[in-house]
């Protein structure tokens, strides 16, 4: 089990770097979230809402038709299947209960595409907690349909209107809010954040590669996968699909960045290839940054790839090499949208589509047992694909 040091590190990734106030909010978490995921009380109630909530587990499917024409055999495990469509939901359940287990009443929350706002919003609207979610202003209008759906399920909306007026300024005004509120629960949607966060969000992901390893080893047939491939925002998605096959080395990992419109155009969301060493998100950690240590917006087609940074645990499997990064720019995702849409009849999120159009760059084998996370489904996406399609 992949585990960071005592105040968060791994290697030289992670730690905790907030502001004096924030301490005790912290230490306080940290101090009691392995207590409670480990506790009978709280793995029989998120099995629960996972099993019959959100519908895990999740099929692992061989995309016959896909395996053909990649000639290899490629599974895909269907995280988009989940209840509101993508794995963010697993975690999103995960902090809520360990949020009412520490007495919390109240949650907060940032987004930037607006999918982990949903996520937050759909488990406090269950648990009957008040969330208010922090969001740029120009995010807010880039993605109605996701404001829309947190405010039917009952979240506040707080437009942050300072800076570039897009995620990270959400995340500060989140920040100052939760120093003035610290009865309030912060549930951050991806492994990023001060310690414990990182480990914490991976932990609940993990699910994802438990079931996988199970899946092989009852309906396949076989040990454990020659690759293990997902796309990388935060690395979530990534880091859950990895966690129980990190310590076998047979098992190549692979983690799919955002290219954008090319990883040297100026334009791209390639953390892993373009960072270095800063400070992002109360962690230190792989930084799209200028030599003054200014955050450089990123960009992607997708909205959910779209961070200047890499959680932790990720950047310090990249850099030690256990990982592999590879990337595919918005050109790339929407083809292999089209190409995974055409061969299995799967719209998958433009996040998703990334990791698929990687397959191209790997020197498979026929023999190969090559594992997709399909981390989200396209119904999101529906207007970019209309536009780019002519549909
Ligand atoms: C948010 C999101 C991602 C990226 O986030 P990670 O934390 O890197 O997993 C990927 N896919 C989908 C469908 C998403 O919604």
């Amino acid at each position: 089990m992949i585990q960071p040091t005592e105040d968060g590190f791994y290697g030289e990734f992670g730690g905790a770097f907030v502001p004096e106030m924030l301490h005790a909010n912290v230490e306080e978490l940290r101090n009691n979230y392995k207590r409670i995921l480990d506790s009978r009380e709280f793995k029989e109630e998120l099995g629960d809402l996972l099993k019959n909530y959100v519908g895990r587990p999740t099929p692992l499917y061989k995309a016959s038709n896909l395996s053909a024409y990649f000639g290899a055999n490629i599974y895909l495990k269907r995280e988009d299947l989940n209840h509101t469509g993508a794995h963010k939901i697993n975690n999103a359940l995960g902090q809520i209960l360990l949020a009412r287990m520490m007495g919390k009443t109240h949650i907060i929350a940032e987004t930037g595409a607006g999918q982990h706002g949903v996520a937050a919003a759909t488990a406090s609207a269950l648990m009957g907690m008040p969330c208010k979610v922090f969001m740029g202003e120009i995010d807010i209008e880039r993605q109605a349909p996701n404001v829309a759906r947190m405010k039917m399920l009952g979240s506040e909306v707080i437009a942050a209107t300072s800076g570039s007026k897009t995620l990270k300024d959400a995340t500060n005004e989140a920040i100052r809010y939760w120093i003035g509120h610290p009865d309030t629960y912060y549930l951050i949607g991806s492994v990023v954040g001060p310690h414990p966060y990182p480990d914490l969000v991976a932990r609940l992901q993990a699910v994802i590669s438990k079931e996988i390893e199970e899946q092989l080893t009852h309906e396949v047939g076989v040990e454990r996968p020659d690759y293990v491939v997902a796309c990388v925002g935060g690395g979530s998605n990534a880091a859950g699909a990895f966690y129980h096959f990190i310590e076998d080395e047979q098992v190549k990992l692979v983690a799919v960045e955002a290219a954008g419109k090319g990883v040297e155009s100026g334009e791209s969301a390639a953390t892993y290839q373009l960072g270095s060493l800063g400070i992002i998100h109360g962690n230190q950690t792989l930084v799209m940054q200028t030599g003054e240590g200014q955050i450089i917006e990123p960009y992607s087609i997708s909205a959910g790839l779209d961070y200047p940074g890499i959680g932790p645990m990720l950047a310090h499997l990249l850099s030690t090499g256990r990982c592999e990064a590879l990337s595919a720019t918005d050109e790339e995702a929407l083809q292999a949208a089209l190409l995974l849409t055409q061969q299995e009849g799967i719209i998958p999120a433009l996040e998703s589509a990334h990791a698929i159009a990687a397959l191209e760059r790997l020197p498979l084998k026929p023999t190969d047992i090559v594992v997709v996370n399909l981390s989200g489904r396209g119904d999101k996406d529906l207007a970019t694909y209309m536009k780019h399609f002519d549909l």
